[in-house]
């Protein structure tokens, strides 16, 4: 039976070698199954009948019920449409045509009752509907779908094909009378009955022909939860696995290192949040288990310090650590940072990136060998082969989402026991995606700034004030400050257009002429030793502007930088502004964020800029950007550990069932880590069903 669903979908009647092609290459449909599982998007009630008078532009798809009283032709050239007077007895329409009229007039004749559906719009001051679907009253009666009509989306490529919605529900029809026994559960029947779910058989026939409303909620219900459910039993059983194989280093002791950093080298008092975390991950590292724990702060909350820490322990127990960035310039940065915080103290750091000199990679490689080094800081360069430590107690991952999930997995390959992880990201993720997108890590949270900071004032500015603005910039200048200026080239590539960017280097560089003013530019497509240069000339306060893509978006931290002007603003996503803003208000004078747009903006992008405008709070952000977007385009969550796409469940609109089923997950594991009792194995199968092609992806953290 489960082979059966697993039948090429060629040979479903009214398929064929070369639909089933199209529908392989356009919607991913190879098997019976791949098609059970392709749900509607939405429902058509086409159980009521409007009345024509009732009528008004804002309602979606109606139908109606009335007679044709004739046809005439307005319009010339591509204006050129049939029209039909259509009547009830409210009142009358315009039902209208721009191509196929002639089949129309043919097909539809006036006088006979016909049944309308369509989408009423207004014309000229009349209500009319264009190419509306058309059908004898007698027929719908006997039609064999339901009331409720499933609509497919499909592409245009098919509907040329004539595999439109409809057709997709035809060929659905076809299969469920293919299905003449009852589908297999594929939950144990403990949780259907316990959760009262709608059984698999019935809620796959039911998504796609209801009866009622009643019948359409509890099917998606039932898919949901299982959807849902199985991605959350894969995460807790993997995090139960890894718990019990990996004995993890114990870092039993807090030694000299930490100590004399802790009295003599912090230069501030930590956050209460900053201790909370330390205590967390103090008693990870200490605990006997492999440490995997997601450090989420947002921008400005002083993770660098959380991280120095937590190595300090790794060192004073022996052991070497390093930190991984995405770019090397943040690369630098940290080890900047990190040579500054332990000066006087006798750790050996070294920074690692592609540009290194060889003469630096083999002293590199002697010290990681020999132990004399300590602390490795670098990009990508840290996971290539030649790299070696011999005592790797600790991975940082900064900013993990630029990195992929292949990489991470390289990183972990560099020792014999796994080394303890901690992720740090800045990028604000709901709590319930978070329990999806890291939901075999550990979580913890730096939700309090450093104090003392003063917020930043964001402000809007049409491109038409340009002028306006620039006064402003010069006012900053003179006072001492210094600006960034960032346009958007959202992915940095050979061939993208640099366009923007040269364009505003050469307004600004008219108004702020040299040698009063001294311009720094920084992107993607310079070699790394120039960018190097271009970014000192900023940290070091001689440049009093730096022009930049989003290279500059993650950590970089120059304390004097006041003004962050966002050019375009309405290209960039909601968390990208937030992690542009995070660039200023790190230092004790008041802060600004100036968002420029174009006069002409979407209603998302003004929502965008009213959220940026009226909060800072960087999880309200996450939320927001979760509503107006959808999970998948969230940054950051394209590695979402889910090696498929999701069919009914929403990661950002289903957070309360998937708390919910992630604490169903959590009490079978607990009851039953390797899934081994007979009740059970229903769940072990479908695991490795549904997960065992990609399964790689969750060998790492
Ligand atoms: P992020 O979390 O974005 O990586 P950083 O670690 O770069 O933040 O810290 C941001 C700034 O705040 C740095 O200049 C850092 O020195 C400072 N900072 C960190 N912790 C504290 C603290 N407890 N009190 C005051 N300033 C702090
Ligand atoms: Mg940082």
């Amino acid at each position: 039976m489960q082979d059966f669903l697993e039948t090429n979908i060629m040979y479903l009647p009214g398929v064929g070698p070369k639909r089933a092609e199209l529908l392989n290459k356009e919607l991913n449909i190879f098997t019976y199954r791949d098609l059970l599982y392709y749900f509607p998007y939405k429902y058509i009630d086409r159980t009521r009948f409007y009345k024509i008078a009732e009528l008004d532009p804002d309602l979606p798809f109606v139908q109606l019920k009335g007679v044709i009283k004739g046809y005439s032709t307005e319009g010339h050239g591509k204006g050129k449409r049939l029209v039909a007077d259509f009547q009830d007895d409210s009142g009358n329409l315009k039902l209208v045509w721009f191509k196929g009229t002639k089949w129309i007039m043919q097909s539809y004749s006036p006088g006979i009752e016909f049944i309308v559906f369509g989408k009423p719009s207004v014309f000229n001051g009349m209500i009319n509907i264009i190419h509306p679907e058309i059908e004898a009253s007698g027929k719908a009666a006997e039609r064999m779908t339901s009331a409720l009509q499933s609509q497919y989306s499909t592409t245009e490529n098919l509907k040329n094909h004539f595999l439109g919605s409809k057709a997709l529900s035809r060929l659905l029809g076809n299969l469920i009378k293919q299905i003449n026994f009852r589908l297999p559960e594929s939950l144990p029947t403990y949780i259907v009955s316990k959760y009262k779910l709608m059984d698999l058989h019935q809620a796959l026939h039911k998504i796609h022909f209801p009866s009622d409303p009643d019948e359409i909620e509890k099917a998606r219900y039932r898919l949901k939860f299982e959807e849902l459910f199985y991605i959350q039993l894969n995460l807790i059983r993997f995090k139960n696995n890894r718990a019990r194989k990996f004995k993890g280093f114990v870092f039993s002791s807090v030694g000299e290192n930490f100590n004399s950093f802790y009295h003599d080298n912090l230069p501030f008092a930590l956050t209460g949040a900053q201790k909370r975390v330390m205590k967390e991950i103090r008693r990870d590292l200490g605990s006997g288990k492999q440490m995997n724990r997601l450090l989420q702060g947002d921008v400005g909350s002083g993770k660098t310090l959380v991280a120095l820490m937590s190595m300090l322990i790794a060192i004073d127990n022996g052991y070497q650590a390093c930190i991984m960035a995405p770019t090397e310039i943040l690369a630098s940065q940290h080890y900047q940072t990190i040579l500054k915080l332990l000066e006087g103290i006798n750790i050996r750091v070294r920074l690692l990136t592609g540009s290194s000199k060889k003469s630096l990679r083999n002293e590199i490689s002697e010290s990681l060998l020999d132990r004399s080094l300590n602390i490795l800081i670098g990009t990508h360069a840290l996971i290539e082969e030649t790299v070696q430590f011999s005592n790797l107690g600790l991975v940082i991952i900064d900013e993990q989402h630029r990195f992929g999930v292949e990489q991470r997995a390289k990183l972990w390959q560099k020792s014999i026991n796994p080394p303890h992880i901690l992720v740090m990201t800045a990028t604000p993720i709901p709590r319930t995606l978070a329990m999806t997108l890291y939901g075999d890590l550990d979580v913890s949270v730096i939700d309090e700034l450093p104090p003392g900071r003063i917020p930043v004032k964001t402000m809007h500015f049409f491109d038409s004030e340009k002028n306006k603005v620039f006064g402003f910039l010069r006012n900053q200048i003179t006072e001492g400050r210094q600006i960034f200026i960032v346009y958007p080239l959202i992915k940095e590539s050979e061939k993208m257009d640099y366009k923007d960017l040269e364009d505003g280097w050469d307004t600004i560089s008219r108004v702020f002429p040299a040698p009063q003013y001294c311009i720094s530019v920084v992107h993607g497509k310079m070699t790394s030793a120039i960018k190097e240069e271009s970014m000192k000339l900023f940290k070091d306060g001689k440049a009093h502007i730096l022009i930049a893509t989003t290279v500059i978006e993650v950590g970089v931290d120059i304390p004097n930088a006041t003004v962050m002007v966002i050019e375009s603003a309405e290209r960039f996503g909601l968390s990208q502004l937030h992690q542009l803003r995070g660039r200023v208000g790190r230092g004790a004078d008041q802060s600004y964020c100036i968002l420029m747009t174009s006069n002409k903006l979407s209603r998302e992008a003004s929502t965008r800029l009213e959220v940026m405008i009226r909060t800072s709070d960087g999880f309200e952000i996450a939320e927001t950007d979760l509503q107006l977007r959808g999970p998948g385009d969230i940054e950051g969550t394209m590695q979402s550990g889910i090696p498929f796409d999701l069919k009914i469940a929403n990661l950002g609109r289903d957070g309360q069932l998937i708390e919910y089923v992630r604490n169903i997950a959590e009490d079978i594991i607990a009851g039953d880590p390797l899934l081994e009792t007979d009740i059970n194995l229903i769940l072990k199968s479908e695991l490795k069903r549904l997960f065992s092609k990609r399964q790689s992806w969750s060998s790492i953290s």
